[in-house]
């Protein structure tokens, strides 16, 4: 174990770390970006086991270059997510063909309803051992 250098910058708003063009260059991401990237996918594999049976197909980012929607197949999404940390830039966005925005959630609804499962195991859990 290592103790983390520390930041001389910490908290302090002219941090030039904070620069969001870093990654242009292909810069390795940092641990706590690895982190995300890392969660995100393990995330990604429970909101396709738990929806796909109820027919959902993927999620819906709004895109923040052109501010649409864009739909990702939980194929697609793991590609992306894989490409990000292997070369440390998100992949140009290369959205689902043609397709049915019915079939696809946001993060935040796919986590909702995930949460809401993870409870509802939970609750039967307590009730089975009173
Ligand atoms: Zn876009």
């Amino acid at each position: 174990m290592q103790d983390e250098p520390i930041d001389p910058f910490a908290g302090d708003p002219g941090d030039p770390s904070a620069d969001l063009d870093a990654n242009e260059d292909g810069e390795p991401l940092t641990e706590a970006e690895r982190q995300d990237v890392l969660e995100d996918l393990a995330d990604l594999e429970i909101y396709q086991a738990l929806l796909t049976p109820i027919g959902v197909r993927g999620l819906v980012i709004e895109c923040e270059d052109c501010h649409e929607p864009h739909y990702f197949d939980w194929d697609l999404l793991r590609a992306n997510l894989r490409h990000l940390l292997t070369s440390g830039r998100p992949r140009v966005h290369e959205p689902a063909y043609d397709p049915d925005p019915d079939h696809y959630v946001t993060w935040e609804y796919a986590r909702g309803y995930a949460d809401g499962v993870h409870d509802a195991l939970a609750d039967a859990t307590d009730d089975g051992e009173r």
